[in-house]
């Protein structure tokens, strides 16, 4: 981020007067707390906390929550980091934040997952608030949690304050369009690079890593346009079926079962399933790596370069390491970043909270050419301030800069706090 700003300090040389690196670097407020939860045989359990309220120079906090048992303090600090670039980015008034706990959802009953939920937010609910902070959803936070989330803030205020968080259920405030916005907003974003090369996804050969939520809308969308998914992963390995994935199969398996990726091959005997396989190895045009942060090394991408690959959407934050996202700029292959590509979600909570402000509910085709408008918007940002800068083509720098001027303008607006 801080290589990429380099020519924005030298055009304006007030971000440096008023310390604006040394402040956005420091989040603005840091909460961790203990979640003590009973299991349903009655044990004790205790994992930690986070939220991180990074930046709220351009609206109230705003990012997910994950559950997972990597999470810790440097993990949360790095998202939300990302999250305030990423929702300028969007267009929309929302700061940066993220939070979670190390919690694993893996396994563990509905019953286990809700009282979590509820001991979570039992001390989460003292920083948030429509006009404060806006948790969302992130790994191992879906529907379900934000539901059982939701429950407990309404019981502890005594408010139904729709827009205190967001991902929320159709029938209680939720938005159309947010369960898919994610891959859908990634899907857009490559179609609109590829599209400055004269190029679609008809007949493109896809790669999507991962099978959560951004993996599946990825996969939907992918197929829409034309596109064929040919491979897919869980953490334990990766299936292959030069066919196509089937969407449904997917839905079923991962949304509503809560089980492993390998199960797909009992219903689909064209795929074969890669114990602890390596989803890169596979040749592609496209690649979408969507399950978690540094799943694409400088081996794997070199892998991808030299197997053909022309274009990368990120719709995981940061999956891709240092290394490997200089092997695609000196490729000079389409790579649109994670902070750009999957900007789709948290705009589409954007979008969420406008409706819960005016207790609208619009409808998905409605919901989902706004959505489409918002990644060609931050398509065109990337765009054009790579090409102001001097880096024409590479979205990284684009991103970055064009991310982190709007909101360096409004914090020196805001006078040193
Ligand atoms: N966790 C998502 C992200 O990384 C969405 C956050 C939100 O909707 O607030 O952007």
């Amino acid at each position: 981020m801080l290589e990429s700003l380099g020519p924005v300090l030298v055009k304006y040389p007030e971000f440096t007067e008023a310390k604006i690196i040394e402040r956005i670097c420091e989040p603005e407020r840091q909460l961790i707390f203990r979640v003590p939860w009973q299991d349903d045989r009655g044990v004790v359990h205790i994992n930690r906390g986070f939220r991180v309220q990074f930046n709220s120079a351009l609206g109230p906090y705003k990012g997910g929550l994950r559950f997972h048992p990597s999470v810790y303090l440097g993990i949360i600090k790095f998202l939300g980091f990302e999250q305030i670039f990423k929702n300028s980015l969007t267009g929309l008034p929302i700061g940066g934040a993220k939070g979670g706990s190390d919690f694993d959802p893996k396994g563990k009953s509905d019953s286990e997952v809700m009282r979590f939920c509820q001991s979570f937010m039992l001390e989460l609910w003292r920083i948030i608030g429509e006009h404060t902070d806006v948790p969302a959803g992130d790994i191992g936070v879906g529907g379900r949690e934000i539901g059982f989330l939701f429950g407990q803030y309404k019981r502890l205020t005594n408010k139904f304050e729709a827009g205190v968080l967001t991902g929320k259920g159709l029938v209680y405030g939720g938005s159309q369009v947010r369960t898919e916005a994610t891959g859908y907003g990634c899907t857009y974003f490559v179609n609109e690079m590829l599209a400055s090369k004269k190029n679609g996804f008809k007949g493109k050969k896809v790669l999507v890593s991962g099978s959560g939520n951004v993996a599946i809308y990825t996969l939907e969308k992918v197929h829409q346009l034309g596109g064929k998914v040919v491979a897919m992963s869980d953490s334990n390995g990766v299936i292959h079926d030069e066919k196509g994935i089937n969407l449904e199969t997917i839905k079923q398996l991962k949304e509503v079962e809560r089980r492993r990726i390998k199960e797909y091959c009992d219903s689909h005997k064209s795929a074969r399933y890669i114990p602890n396989g390596n989803i890169w190895d596979i040749p592609c045009d496209v690649a979408f790596p969507s399950a978690t942060e540094n799943e694409i090394t400088g081996k794997d991408a070199k892998k991808l370069v030299k197997n053909g690959c022309i274009a990368v959407g990120e719709g995981a934050n940061m999956p891709t390491t240092p290394e490997g996202v200089h092997v695609f700029i000196q490729a000079g292959i389409l790579y649109g970043p994670g902070k750009a590509a999957n900007a789709g979600g948290v705009a589409t909570s954007g979008l969420e909270m406008q409706q819960n402000a005016s207790r609208e509910a619009w409808g998905f085709e409605e919901t989902d050419i706004k959505l489409q408008q918002i990644m060609r918007n931050v398509y065109v940002l990337c765009s054009e301030a790579a090409e102001e800068f001097g880096a024409p083509g590479n979205f990284v720098v684009g991103a970055n800069i064009a991310g982190f001027i709007k909101v360096a303008r409004a914090m020196i607006a805001h006078g040193i706090v």
